[in-house]
């Protein structure tokens, strides 16, 4: 399905302030600036209900650090969800290290859709029944602990936006590059000609068209091959993998 209004990502955070950051430049910035797509960054804590504004508390049980409240971060979903334009539909994510790793067949699903209201968290992670209550998908950018959610939130739009209709100078990028087709790209080369006694591959200027193809693809599938035995083994195992592009 292809939305009409521009594909939208709403944050909801602590640091409204980090947003758009470097979402705002290159590629994703300008296309943010010419309305190809929105961003919107609200502040968990403006659901926050006693004078203090607190968001957190103590984990229950015990143990160190602190807890995004239920109740604060269910009202801050709901105030997001909201408003006279929310898209329908929408994915609700939340960046979390235990979640479903962030891939590109996920980047080019999320890229499709009306774009998602993504939760960062904070501190020890957030209290499990908003997670279940507000039905939140867990996705992870990687098997490592950041400190709060908003840099892998950004990861993930960044990916996005860049396969959003028009974001690309040429939407043939998206298709050949890492993932599609479940391999990695084959080496790149430009000018000098010669760089520190090291030559292009001279295939690359030969000007044969089925040849550099040829050359290329076998390089990705080595690369792959000898990188990433896994996406090798998913790619012969028959797996079918979406392409790397969405539809305008
Ligand atoms: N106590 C949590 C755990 O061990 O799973 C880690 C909490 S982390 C310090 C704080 C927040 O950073 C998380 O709630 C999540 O939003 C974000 N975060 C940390 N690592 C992440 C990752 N690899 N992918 C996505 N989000 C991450």
């Amino acid at each position: 399905m292809t939305y009409l209004s521009p594909w939208r990502a709403t944050v909801l955070t602590l640091f409204p302030e980090m947003f758009p950051g470097p979402l705002g430049m290159s590629l994703a910035g300008k296309a943010l600036a010419s309305g190809l797509w929105a961003l919107e960054a609200r502040d968990i804590r403006d659901s926050a209900t006693d004078r203090h504004r607190s968001v957190d508390d103590t984990p229950a049980g015990g143990g160190p650090g602190m807890v995004l409240r239920a109740d604060v971060l269910a009202a801050a979903i709901d105030a997001a969800e909201n408003v006279p334009d929310r898209p329908e539909n929408r994915p609700r994510l939340l960046m979390s290290p235990r979640g479903r790793p962030l891939t590109q067949s996920c980047v080019v699903e999320l890229a499709g859709g009306p774009g998602p209201l993504i939760v960062c968290g904070r501190f020890e992670g957030v209290d499990q029944r908003v997670i279940a209550a507000r039905a939140l998908e867990e996705v992870s950018i990687g098997d490592y602990v950041l400190s709060g959610g908003e840099i892998a939130a950004m990861v993930l739009i960044e990916a996005c936006v860049r396969l959003l209709p028009g974001v690309m100078g040429k939407p043939v990028s998206g298709e050949e590059e890492s993932f599609a087709d479940g391999l990695l790209e084959y080496p790149q080369y430009t000018r000098p000609q010669e760089f520190e006694g090291l030559s292009i591959p001279e295939i690359l200027t030969s000007g044969d068209h089925a040849r550099v193809a040829a050359w290329r693809r076998a390089e990705a599938e080595a690369l792959t091959q000898t990188r990433r035995p896994d996406l090798w083994a998913a790619k012969n195992s028959g797996q079918k993998l979406p392409k790397n592009t969405t539809k305008g």
